[in-house]
C-alpha cells in the first residue's frame, strides 16, 4: 500500500494539542480523503482516534476532547494502491521497550518489499501491506541500540523513496523530510507552541507564522516546552522536489520551499500564453484546477477575455465508480455544467493543469461543444505525463496514461480538441524558478531521481553525503 497524504505535528506549551491538529487536518483535507487519524501523548500514555472518511466524518467533538496531552500528530490518508481498511489508517502506533512510537507518512517508499522480507525471515509479523509499517519496524529496531536521532538517521539510510513524516517518540514531536525533499514539509510558530505540517495552509488556519520549510534530509524535534525546535541536518544532497505539488496537488494558497503555489501556477499560465497563445473569444479554466493558470494566461493575453465557461457543483465529492459509460457521463454532468452565455457561438481556450488518463479533458470538450462552443483549444500547464509516479502521487500504470504511447497530435484527436499544447519541462523550471535537476520529473521524463526497480535512474553514480549535525 502506497499513500499520498497529509501530515501534522503539534507541540503546545500547555493545553491539548489534538484540537489544533484537528483544525490543521481540515486545512489539508485535499491531500487525503480516505482516512484520518490523530495520536496524542499526555506525558504518560498515548491516546488515539482514527477511521475511514473525511475529517468531519471521523472526528466528533468528544473524540477530539478525549485526545489528551500537549503533544499530538495527525494524518490524512489517500491510498494510491492497496486496501482501504481501518487498520491501515495512520498514524501507526507501536509500544516498544524504548517507549511508544506514533508515525504518519506522506510519500511512497520504493524498497520496503525487500526490507519486509528480511524482517519476516527473522520472524517479525506485519499487520498490513503498508510501506509505512516497514519504516516503523525499522525505526523501532534501531531504537533498541541507538538514541532517537541516530535511529532516524539509520532508518533514513535504509529506506528509499519519498517521505515527509511526523512522528512522536513518547511525547516528543519530530518532523522528518527525505534527503531529496520530494514531498513538502514546513514548520510554523503558534502563540503557544509549534507545528510541523505538509503545507503552510495548516499553519495559517491556526493563526501561526510560517517559520521555514523543513530542509531535505533534515530532522526537526519540537521542544517539549513548546518554545522552539532543534534541527539536525542529516543528509545534504541535491534536492528533487516534486513539480506536481506546485502544478496540481498542493493548495494554491500554500507556500512551499519559498514559493506561493498560486503565483507559480499563474506564472505557468503566462508562459502558456507566451509559448502557445491562440486567438480565441474567451479563455476559461477547468474549475478549480485550471483557475490560477487561466488567470495568468488572461493577464498575458490582453486581447482574450477571461470568462468561466464551466461551473463546478461544490457539493459533489468523489462519485462512486460507475460501471457504464452512460453513468460516467452523468457523473461528469453532476460535477460540471456550462455557463452557456459565455460559450455559445464562441471559440474557447480551455486551461487545465494536467492530462492524466484524458477522461476530464475529453468529456469537458464534448460538453462545451454540445452546449454551443464553436472551437475548443486545450492548453495544459504541465508536460505530457508519460510514466507512473512511484513517489506518492496517484498516477496510474503506463497503460492508463493518455500520453504514455501517443504523440500530442494523437492526443488532440482523441480528446476532440481543435488544438492542444503543453508546457515543456524547461517551462516548468522557468515558472518555478528552480533548476530542472532540482526537481523530480519522473512522470514527464521517464527518468527518476530515486532508484526504482525496472525504471531509468537519473542519478546513477551520484552519492548523497551524510552531513554532521
Ligand atoms: P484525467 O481526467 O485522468 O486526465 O485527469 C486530469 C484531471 O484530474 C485534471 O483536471 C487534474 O486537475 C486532475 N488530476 C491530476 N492529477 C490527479 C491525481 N493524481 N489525482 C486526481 N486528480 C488528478
Amino acid at each position: 500500500m502506497k499513500d499520498r497524504c497529509g501530515v501534522v505535528g503539534v507541540q503546545l506549551e500547555d493545553g491539548d494539542a489534538a484540537l489544533p491538529t484537528y483544525y490543521a487536518l481540515y486545512a489539508l483535507q485535499h491531500r487525503g480523503q480516505e482516512g484520518a487519524g490523530i495520536v496524542s501523548h499526555d506525558g504518560f500514555q498515548q491516546h488515539e482516534h482514527k477511521g475511514l472518511g473525511l475529517v468531519s466524518e471521523v472526528f466528533s467533538e468528544d473524540d477530539v476532547d478525549l485526545l489528551a496531552g500537549d503533544s499530538a500528530i495527525g494524518h490524512l490518508r489517500y491510498p494510491t494502491s492497496g486496501d482501504i481498511t481501518e487498520l491501515s489508517c495512520h498514524p501507526y502506533t507501536v509500544n516498544s521497550k524504548r517507549g511508544s512510537i506514533a508515525l504518519g507518512h506522506n510519500g511512497t517508499l520504493v524498497n520496503t518489499d525487500e526490507i519486509r522480507r528480511e524482517y519476516e525471515d527473522e520472524g517479525h509479523t506485519f499487520s498490513t501491506d503498508s510501506d509505512t509499517e516497514v519504516m516503523v519496524h525499522e525505526l523501532v529496531a534501531n531504537l533498541l541500540d541507538y538514541p532517537l536521532i541516530q535511529s532516524i538517521e539509520r532508518t533514513m539510510t535504509r529506506v528509499r523513496g519519498a517521505y515527509s513524516v511526523t512522528l512522536m517518540h513518547d511525547d516528543k514531536v519530530v518532523g522528518v523530510r527525505d534527503p531529496l525533499g520530494i514531498r513538502p514539509l514546513c514548520i510554523g510558530e503558534l502563540d503557544d507552541g509549534y507545528v510541523i505540517a505538509s503545507e503552510s495552509v495548516a499553519i495559517d488556519v491556526l493563526g501561526g507564522e510560517l517559520v521555514r520549510d523543513v530542509e531535505p534530509g533534515e530532522v526537526v524535534v519540537l521542544d517539549e516546552d513548546g518554545e522552539g525546535f532543534e534541527s539536525h541536518r542529516l543528509f545534504d544532497e541535491r534536492p528533487a522536489h516534486c513539480f506536481f505539488e506546485y502544478v496540481y496537488f498542493s493548495r494554491p494558497d500554500s507556500e512551499i520551499d519559498g514559493r506561493l503555489v498560486y503565483d507559480v501556477r499563474r506564472e505557468l499560465g503566462r508562459l502558456l500564453y507566451q509559448r502557445h497563445g491562440v486567438d480565441t473569444d474567451i479563455v476559461s479554466p477547468v474549475p478549480d484546477s485550471g483557475r490560477a493558470f487561466a488567470t495568468g494566461y488572461a493577464e498575458a493575453a490582453d486581447d482574450v477575455e477571461y470568462a468561466e465557461g464551466l461551473m463546478k457543483n461544490r457539493y459533489v465529492g468523489r462519485t462512486f465508480i460507475m460501471p457504464t459509460q452512460e453513468a460516467r457521463e452523468t457523473a461528469v454532468r453532476l460535477k460540471l455544467n456550462t455557463v452557456k452565455s459565455n460559450i455559445e457561438g464562441k471559440s474557447v481556450t480551455l486551461i487545465d493543469d494536467s492530462i492524466v488518463r484524458g477522461t476530464t479533458s475529453t468529456q469537458l470538450i464534448q460538453l462545451l461543444k454540445e452546449n454551443g462552443a464553436e472551437e475548443v483549444h486545450m492548453r495544459i500547464g504541465s508536460p505530457p505525463i508519460v510514466s507512473p509516479c512511484y513517489l506518492g502521487i496517484d498516477m496510474p500504470t503506463r497503460d492508463e496514461l493518455m500520453a504514455s504511447d501517443r504523440s500530442v497530435d494523437d492526443i488532440e484527436d482523441v480528446i476532440g480538441a481543435d488544438s492542444l499544447e503543453y508546457l515543456s519541462v524547461e517551462d516548468i523550471s522557468d515558472g518555478l524558478d528552480m533548476p530542472v535537476d532540482h526537481m523530480c520529473t519522473g512522470c514527464v521524463t521517464d527518468s527518476y531521481p530515486v532508484d526504482v526497480d525496472g525504471e531509468s535512474y537519473a542519478r546513477e553514480g551520484e552519492r548523497g553525503e551524510a552531513g554532521a549535525d
